[in-house]
């Protein structure tokens, strides 16, 4: 089968690979319809030692069930399902809890020993606990906005939860990417009376506006943090969803989120300590998120996207298929992609 195994920084290849089948009798086997390519698929094309092995790639993922081990019950040949983005048993102290990314019996797709999303198939551990099957058709209109099910959308609502984000408050969001414009919908989903959107480019802030962002912050830096001061009654928000992971945004969700808020943070940090202590200490600021656990979300999230309430889905300005995926990575890295949907 073909799919995308990652070498280096800016070394993405499409490859034949031995095709993805049942191992464990708790596997499923899933013919994958529609993946994705993610912002952090980003941080390795920029910063990936090179790697004789390789890591396939991808996460986020819909398919068709082909085959499932005998242990399996929640889930049959012909289901359509989408995957989130970490598996899980689904029955273990923290999977009943719904934080299934620290399931003690999941992990992470691709690497080395696993299949990613961003192939024609993909073996799939723990399948009772790992798949949600979808109560609609492959070809169905719906797909882009289900496809976020599995990763941005559940991200997005993951920090406006850790940033306690609710009516009447006001939210402000650190990134304009996908992930960040999915946090503007949860914002709004979850009612906040105003939403501040901070990021620069053209298109992503037409969007963020369309999915109900209520103020645009473009200064960086100092400038910014300003800036949402201003519009804040020199306050700052309650609520700041942290939607990037470099040092530079989690300093800016910090300072602009005022005392007794919360930042919820969903970028990957790529700094190992946290920036400014003592005025977060001083601030009693509440300082949350992590790997959204969007497996326990999907439930909550499946019936809004199936009415059109949200739609997620526009975030995707880019289709390709699976030999196009390399340049998919090279349009996202140099921004002139959101997010790329790939169709098999
Ligand atoms: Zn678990």
């Amino acid at each position: 089968m073909r799919a995308t195994v990652m070498y280096g920084a800016g070394d993405v290849r499409v490859e034949t690979v031995p095709d993805a089948r049942l191992v464990e009798p708790t596997d499923a086997l899933v013919r994958v319809t529609r993946a994705c390519i993610c912002g952090s698929d980003l941080w390795p094309y920029n910063a990936m030692k090179p790697s004789d092995a390789g890591n396939r790639m991808g996460h986020e993922f819909i398919g068709l069930v082909e085959a499932v081990g005998s242990d399996v019950r929640t889930v049959k040949k012909g289901d359509l399902v989408v995957a989130p983005f970490a598996w899980s048993d689904g029955t273990c102290e923290f999977c009943q809890r719904g934080l299934q990314t620290s399931c003690l019996h999941g992990g992470w797709w691709g690497g080395t020993e696993l299949d990613g999303g961003q192939g024609e198939a993909v073996r799939i551990p723990q399948a009772d606990g790992t798949l949600f099957a979808l109560p609609v058709g492959p070809d169905h209109t719906l797909m882009p906005s289900l496809l976020t099910l599995s990763d941005v959308m559940g991200t997005g609502h993951h920090a406006a939860l850790s940033a306690q984000v609710g009516p009447g408050k006001i939210a402000a969001v650190v990134g304009d990417g996908a992930v960040g414009l999915c946090g503007v919908i949860a914002a709004r989903r979850l009612g906040a009376e105003r939403i501040i959107i901070l990021g620069r480019h053209p298109d992503r802030i037409a969007l963020a506006k369309d999915f109900g962002a209520t103020d645009v912050v473009s200064e960086r830096g100092d400038a910014g943090i300003e800036r949402v001061k201003e519009l804040t009654g020199g306050l700052g928000a309650h609520s700041v969803l942290e939607c990037v992971g470099h040092g530079e945004a989690m300093l800016t969700a910090v300072s602009i989120a005022r005392a007794g808020g919360a930042v919820g943070r969903v970028g990957v940090p790529q700094d190992t300590t946290l920036p400014n202590a003592q005025p977060t200490f001083y601030a009693n600021l509440t300082i949350a998120g992590g790997p959204a656990p969007v497996r326990a979300y999907m439930e909550e999230l499946l019936p809004d996207v199936l009415e059109g309430r949200i739609q997620p889905g526009r975030v995707f300005d880019q289709v390709t298929n699976i030999e196009g995926v390399p340049d998919g990575y090279r349009a996202m890295n140099e921004r002139k992609s959101i997010k790329v949907m790939i169709e098999f």
